[in-house]
Parts: C-alpha cells; sequence; structure tokens
C-alpha cells in the first residue's frame, strides 16, 4: 500500500471516493473480505465511473488486494495492542511447542471441517498456499479433507474472497498454516539472515504475499516512521531477490511446518 511499484509504470491509485466506498463495504462486513460478485461489481463499477471511463480498468484483483492490505493493517493495529507472549518471534522450540500443543493432538477431521472455529472457543484464522502462483491466501473454510495416495493429509480450501471454482486441495503439512500476523516495527531485531519470512511483492499487476529466505539484513537507526532496515530477501517460488524494506508477515513462518498432524 503507497509503495511505488518496483518496476516501471506509474502507481495505480483508488480516488478517494473508492476508498470510501471499499471502507463502507469493509465496515458493513466487520472486516471481511467481500464476496468476488462484490469485488467484481466494485471494479466494475469504478471501471465505469467518469474519472476512468475508456481510460484505465479496474481490475477485481486490484480491488481484492486492496480489501487484503487494508484488513492486514486495521488488524495490526487492532489486535497488537496487547504484548506479545514472550518469545512469540523467536525460532526456538518454546514456540513450536507452543504450535504443536494447539493443533498437534487434534485429528484432520476435528480441526479442520470447522476451520475457524477450533475446539479453543477463539478465533484461529489459517492461510494456504495456492498451487497456481505459490502464494498464500487466507482460508475461508476448510471443505473436506483427504489422504493423498502418498499418505500426506490434504484439505480443500475456499479462499477468502474468491468463489468455488478457485477451490484447492491443498497438503495441510506444507502449505496450510496459522495466518501469520504483521510485523511490529521493533520486531526487525529477530529478523536474522536464514530466516523464513512472508513478504509482499510487487508485480505490475498485482501484490501478493510469498515465502522468502532473509539472506542479508541491513539494520539502520529508526525513526518516527518506524523501521527503516533494509532486507535483501529470495523469494522461495521464482528465485528474485529484492531488497524489502518492510517485512509484512512474521511469526508464524518462523514456526516451520505448521502444522503436525499424525
Ligand atoms: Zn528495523
Amino acid at each position: 500500500m503507497g509503495r511505488p511499484p518496483s518496476s516501471g509504470g506509474p502507481a495505480f491509485r483508488f480516488t478517494h471516493a473508492e476508498v470510501a466506498e471499499m471502507e463502507e463495504h469493509l465496515r458493513h462486513l466487520n472486516n471481511a473480505i467481500p464476496h468476488r460478485d462484490v469485488i467484481q461489481g466494485l471494479a466494475d463499477k469504478f471501471t465505469a465511473s467518469p474519472a476512468r471511463a475508456g481510460k484505465i480498468s479496474v481490475q477485481p484483483k486490484q480491488v481484492w488486494n486492496w480489501f487484503q492490505n487494508r484488513r492486514y493493517s486495521q488488524r495490526n493495529r487492532t489486535t497488537r495492542g496487547a504484548p506479545l507472549p514472550q518469545g512469540k518471534m523467536l525460532p526456538t522450540g518454546a514456540a513450536d511447542e507452543h504450535h504443536s500443543a494447539s493443533f498437534g493432538a487434534q485429528s484432520a477431521s476435528s480441526v479442520y471441517p470447522t476451520g475457524k472455529n477450533s475446539s479453543n472457543g477463539g478465533q484461529v484464522d489459517f492461510e494456504a498456499k495456492s498451487a497456481r502462483d505459490g502464494a498464500w491466501y487466507d482460508v475461508a473454510h476448510f471443505l473436506s479433507h483427504r489422504l493423498f495416495e502418498t499418505g500426506e493429509p490434504e484439505v480443500r480450501v475456499r479462499f477468502s474472497g474468491f468463489g468455488a471454482e478457485e477451490d484447492e486441495w491443498i497438503n495441510v503439512r506444507k502449505c496450510v498454516r496459522q495466518r501469520s500476523l504483521p510485523c511490529e516495527p521493533t520486531e526487525c531485531v529477530a529478523v536474522l539472515p536464514g530466516d523464513l519470512i512472508l513478504c509482499f511483492q510487487e508485480g505490475k499487476e498485482q501484490a501478493l504475499y510469498f515465502d522468502a529466505r532473509i539472506l542479508d539484513a541491513q539494520r539502520r537507526r529508526h525513526d518516527v516512521r518506524g523501521c527503516r532496515c533494509r532486507f535483501l530477501v529470495r523469494y522461495d517460488h521464482d528465485h528474485s531477490e529484492a531488497v524489502e524494506k518492510k517485512l509484512v508477515h512474521l511469526e508464524m513462518s518462523f514456526l516451520g511446518p505448521p502444522l503436525h498432524l499424525k
């Protein structure tokens, strides 16, 4: 958000009126991503507006990205007021145990079909890696589960903001994990070369969340804007390298394979 695209071309920007309309949807849906029909409708409406008609067409993906980004930044503001549990940021066994305790004892059938309503009563959100583009998306529902031929458990995932056409069978061990949260500016000190993080990669058409490895961390003095550090990362899915200013999501990535199902 707000960052110019890294590769050529003028940055696409939503108008104030468009942002206001999308914010209204977000409020109405209690910060959930609208259904794809709504996203499509907004894209069509914006494209047909006097300001854009005949000049630029707004893609549903751009609208969807706006919602996803806004949700993450809002959740960052609303859920991070409370202090984090000790050691949550560190790639230690303690964090891993915490995670195992939450999920390891439950079978796939007890966890996945409900997804968001876990047995502890709290809301547990998941993200899953799409085989189509290798990017991580929020999970709306787990529809069913099966054991693949190799014995690997798989779940049928409905992605948040997408319809049934985009459902995928996804490997539970490798490609489903508890949803990553944005990192605080002060958490950059815990980021070390070799760490796996979730990064926001901006392309020409869209910006998506991909796993990346930290190659090098260049520490800089923080100022009122927060972290000014730079991180050289290599993206897992295309092996491209880039210098990123901000690590969007962090902590769950330290937990390794997120789910420890037997
Ligand atoms: Zn920093």
